[in-house]
C-alpha cells in the first residue's frame, strides 16, 4: 500500500459537513422498499431530507446490517455534530485514509470504543448492535437521564432479556424506550446484542430526529437536476444544480477555466458549492479549483488518495487547508448520502486499480429517479476493467466519457456495462492529443449513444426531472 501522506495531510483539515433539511415525496424510489412496507415512510423521509441514500443501483437494502462506521456517519450527520481538526484519533483501528475517519473521529462524544490490553479500538467494520445504537443515540441527543432512577426495574416490565443488556447501558435504553425511539420484539425481548438493520435504523433516527416542519426549506424544493458540462477547452469541468438546491462541481478545468466557471456560478446565482470533486490531480481537472475555492465557499471536497508534486496540486491542498474544508476520500463504494432524492456512489478507484493518476480518477455514478449519470474522469482501460469486475452497477443514461474521448478509455466491456444513450466528451478544439479518438466516436455511435462534444457544441446542459432528460448545446 502506498504511503498515505496526502490522507494524513487532509485529516488535518476536516471539519463539519453540515446537512440542510428539505423534503419531498420519493415514493417507489427503491425497488426493495415497496410503498406498503412498514419502513417506507421512514426511508423516504430520511432520503428526502438528504440524511441517507440508497446504494445507487435502485435498492436501499432494508435488511442489510449497519456497520459501526456507517452509524457514526449517520449520527454525526443527523445530529449536526461539529468535527474537530485533530490529526489524531483515539482509536488504534481508525486509519486516517479511510473514508470514515472524519465521521468516527467526531463521534467520540456519543460512541464508545473497546479497550483491549490498554489499547482503544473503534471496531469500524463490526455490525452496530441495537444496544450500541441506542446508547449512542441518547448520548447524541443529550437526553436528561435523571428521571430514570431505576432503569433495570423499568426495563424488566417491558423485556424478558434485561440481563443481556450491560448494566451501565440500561439507563440509556430505558430513556430511548420511554421516549418511543426504539421498541422491543413482539415476543417481549430487546435483543440488545442483535445487529441493527437499515430498516430499523431509519425508523429510530426518524423518531429521534423528526423533520422540522417549521423549516421553510421543507416546502419549496426544486426538483430539477441540471448539469452543465462546461466548455473549458482541453480539460473537464461539470457543475450540477441538484434537486433540493445543493450544488456540485466535478473538476475545474485548467487555470484558464476560472472565468468560465465563475461566470456560470454568478449567472446562476451561486456563491456556494456543496460538493467539490477533484477527480484526480492533473492540471486539466484541478487547474482552476484553488482559484474557485478562494472565491466561493464550499462544504466538502472529495478526492481520491492520489497525489502529485505539482505546484497546481500543492496550491489546491494549501487552499483546502486555508479554507479549513473537510475532505473525504473518494473510493469505490463511498457514497454521498446527503443529496435529497439522489443516490451517489463512487465506482473507482479500488485497491486493485492501477496506480497511474488517470486510472486513479474518482468515478461517480449519480442517480436521480430513473436517470443515471456516470462521470468517468480520466479513467482508462485499467480502471474500467476493475470497475467492470466489482459488481457495482455501471449503467448510465448520460456518460461523461473518460479521458476526453481518448482511445485509452471506453473499452467494449465498459461501454457495454454503462450502455449510455448520451455520451459527453469534454475536449479542446484541435487539441494536440487528438482527442477524441475516432474509435471512441465509432464505438459510441455503434452503441446507439448520441454524442455531444464541448469542442463542437460548447457548453452542454442536461436537465432532468428524474423521469426523462434533455440535452441542450450552446452551439
Ligand atoms: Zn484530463
Amino acid at each position: 500500500m502506498r504511503i498515505k501522506k496526502l490522507a494524513l495531510f487532509l485529516a488535518a483539515v476536516m471539519t463539519l459537513v453540515s446537512l440542510s433539511v428539505s423534503v419531498s415525496a420519493y415514493d417507489n424510489m427503491f425497488s426493495d422498499v415497496p410503498e406498503d412496507a412498514w419502513e417506507a415512510p421512514y426511508v423516504y423521509d430520511l432520503v428526502g431530507r438528504g440524511i441517507l441514500s440508497g446504494y445507487g443501483d435502485g435498492t436501499f437494502g432494508p435488511r442489510v446490517t449497519v456497520k459501526r462506521c456507517e452509524y457514526a456517519k449517520m449520527l454525526v450527520g443527523i445530529s449536526q455534530t461539529p468535527l474537530s481538526n485533530s490529526l489524531t484519533t483515539p482509536y488504534a483501528d481508525v486509519p486516517s485514509w479511510e473514508w470514515y475517519f472524519p465521521y468516527v473521529n467526531s463521534s467520540t462524544s456519543f460512541m464508545t470504543g473497546f479497550t483491549e490490553d490498554g489499547v482503544l479500538y473503534f471496531r469500524p467494520e463490526w455490525d452496530a448492535t441495537r444496544e450500541d445504537v441506542t446508547v449512542a443515540l441518547i448520548k447524541a441527543l443529550n437526553i436528561d437521564l435523571s428521571p430514570y432512577t431505576d432503569p433495570t426495574g423499568y426495563l424488566s416490565q417491558k423485556f424478558s432479556d434485561v440481563d443481556s443488556i450491560a448494566a451501565h447501558n440500561r439507563v440509556y435504553i430505558a430513556a430511548a424506550v420511554d421516549k418511543g425511539y426504539i421498541t422491543g420484539d413482539v415476543n417481549g425481548t430487546f435483543r440488545g446484542q442483535d445487529p441493527i438493520i437499515r430498516a430499523e435504523i431509519v425508523a429510530v433516527l426518524c423518531r429521534a430526529f423528526p423533520a422540522d416542519t417549521n423549516d421553510s426549506t421543507n416546502t419549496a424544493v426544486n426538483d430539477t437536476l441540471t448539469a452543465f458540462f462546461l466548455d473549458v477547452g482541453q480539460g473537464d469541468a461539470c457543475f450540477l444544480e441538484l434537486p433540493g438546491g445543493k450544488t456540485m462541481l466535478i473538476d475545474a478545468g485548467t487555470a484558464q477555466a476560472e472565468q468560465t466557471i465563475l461566470s456560470l456560478l454568478q449567472s446562476r446565482g451561486h456563491s456556494h458549492i456543496d460538493y467539490v470533486i477533484a477527480t484526480h490531480p492533473h492540471a486539466d481537472h484541478i487547474g482552476a479549483m484553488a482559484q474557485i475555492l478562494q472565491q466561493v465557499s464550499a462544504s466538502v471536497v472529495y478526492m481520491p488518495d492520489a497525489q502529485t508534486n505539482t505546484k497546481t496540486f500543492e496550491t489546491l491542498l494549501q487552499t483546502i487547508l486555508d479554507k479549513n474544508l473537510p475532505v473525504v476520500k473518494a473510493a469505490a463504494g463511498v457514497t454521498i448520502d446527503d443529496i435529497p432524492g439522489c443516490s451517489a456512489v463512487f465506482l473507482s478507484p479500488s485497491e486493485t486499480t492501477p496506480e497511474d493518476l488517470n486510472d486513479q480518477s474518482a468515478v461517480l455514478r449519480l442517480s436521480y429517479g430513473q436517470i443515471d449519470f456516470l462521470f468517468a474522469g480520466d479513467a482508462e482501460a485499467g480502471a474500467e476493467a476493475v470497475m467492470c469486475s466489482t459488481g457495482l452497477p455501471l449503467s448510465a443514461d448520460i456518460l461523461k466519457v473518460g479521458h476526453h474521448g481518448s482511445d485509452t478509455s471506453l473499452t467494449p466491456a465498459f461501454l457495454a456495462g454503462v450502455s449510455p444513450s448520451c455520451g459527453i466528451i469534454s475536449c479542446g478544439a484541435d487539441n494536440s492529443y487528438g482527442h477524441p479518438a475516432q474509435q471512441t466516436l465509432d464505438a459510441l455511435s455503434a452503441a446507439g449513444a448520441q454524442i455531444w462534444r464541448t469542442d463542437q457544441n460548447g457548453t452542454i446542459t442536461v436537465t432532468t426531472d428524474g423521469n426523462t432528460f434533455a440535452c441542450q448545446a450552446e452551439r
